[in-house]
């Protein structure tokens, strides 16, 4: 058997000690003779593990008590109509920072529910940079604002926290776990698991309490905080399988050093790879180099019409994955935790004798 290098945006490279971990317990989890697939979600064993993942969660990110961590379902996507039905309240207006096609996402999915003020926008600049605080126009009546700290198909990341006099609410699917994060800051975060956490289908959320009684009375309540916070994200059945391998992704970070460690490893990653963009002539990444995502490295070629062997040839070398997002073209490498410093050392060798043997200036 021969593992790949995996760059796929998501869902992405797990860690090969977690999946280690979850064959060795496929058959049977602890001597209990079943599978964690297998067991009900009322078990004390499951119970166990979810509470488990829960605390481990909390101690890596130190989320405050005041603080519910939800585990719940329908991705990311969910979230985008989730936050409103559950946030606005009495109001009619929340504020969104629009960086990119998955802020643009949550705009639409919320113009649903309320009337949308884009506090901030950088589409004139080809999202190639965030706005800054002074360029943010938010409301004071607004029910939140909503922002998207590290946009996954842009690679654009956020180099602060907006300030803000209504709740903060974030989208980092792409960015959670990957360096310290300060979480007081904030009053929503939520994150789809498929990038930095684990198997697609579950989707985290933390909460600040005090926001759990502002949902609108039509909400349907697969999609209230509230139901699910009173039910320890268990109203029905949770994705099981995927809140074990959280968890074991979780005890892993862990062993690693937590997020601090993971930080000085994600930051000389993606210097290491941006650097060997900027220093050739075939490769470029046009984002603001404050803004240059950990996480998501576009980069596209000067000569177009190498793409395809481009990536012919990396997926023979066995770096998978690099084809960028269709809506905006070039390559992609997501270099999240799981993504070893390996495949990054083997990546940036890839290119430089890629762009010896086929590119002429
Ligand atoms: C992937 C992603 C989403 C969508 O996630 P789903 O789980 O597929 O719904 C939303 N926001 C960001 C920033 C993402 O990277």
């Amino acid at each position: 058997m021969t593992r790949a290098y995996n760059f796929c945006a998501g869902p992405a490279a797990l860690p090969e000690a977690v999946l280690q971990q979850a064959q060795e317990e496929m058959l049977d989890w602890h001597g209990k003779g079943l599978s964690v697939m297998e067991m009900s979600h009322r078990s004390d064993e499951f119970v166990g593990i979810a509470e488990q993942a829960t605390q481990d969660l909390r101690d890596l990110l130190s989320v405050p008590a005041e603080y519910e961590i939800l585990f719940l379902q329908g991705g990311a996507n969910l979230q985008f109509s989730s936050v409103p039905m559950n946030l606005l309240g009495t109001s009619t207006k929340a504020d969104y920072i629009d960086t990119g096609v998955w802020s643009a996402k949550a705009i639409k999915e919320a113009s649903r529910y309320a009337s949308i003020n884009v506090a901030g926008s950088t589409k004139a600049d080809k999202y190639h940079r965030v706005p800054t605080q002074a360029e943010l126009s938010l409301q004071q009546d607004a029910a939140y604002v909503h922002y998207c700290s590290n946009e996954t198909i842009g690679g654009l990341e956020f180099d602060y926290i907006p300030e803000t006099s209504t709740p903060l609410v974030c989208d980092m699917s792409s960015t959670i776990l990957s360096r310290p994060l300060d979480v007081s800051r904030f009053d929503m975060i939520y994150a789809g698991a498929q990038k930095n956490i684990g198997p697609a289908g579950l989707c985290l959320v933390i909460i600040k309490k005090d926001l759990l009684n502002r949902e609108i009375a039509s909400i349907p309540t697969m999609m209230s905080y509230r139901v699910a916070a009173e039910n320890a994200s268990m109203y029905n059945t949770p994705p099981t399988y995927a809140w074990y391998l959280s968890g074991l992704v979780f005890q892993w970070l862990k062993k690693q050093g937590g997020v601090d460690a993971m930080a000085t490893i994600n930051e000389r990653k993606a210097m290491k790879l941006y650097s060997a963009i900027d220093n050739s002539a075939l490769f470029a990444n046009p984002i603001a180099l404050a803004n240059r995502s950990w996480m998501n490295v576009p980069f596209t070629l000067a000569d177009t019409s190498l793409e395809d062997i481009f990536l012919k040839e990396s997926e023979e070398a066995g770096l998978l994955n690099l084809k960028g997002h269709r809506s905006v073209g070039g390559m992609r490498a997501s270099i999240y935790n799981a993504v070893p410093e390996a495949a990054i050392d083997a990546l940036i060798s890839f290119m430089k004798d890629f762009e010896q043997r086929h590119f002429k200036g």
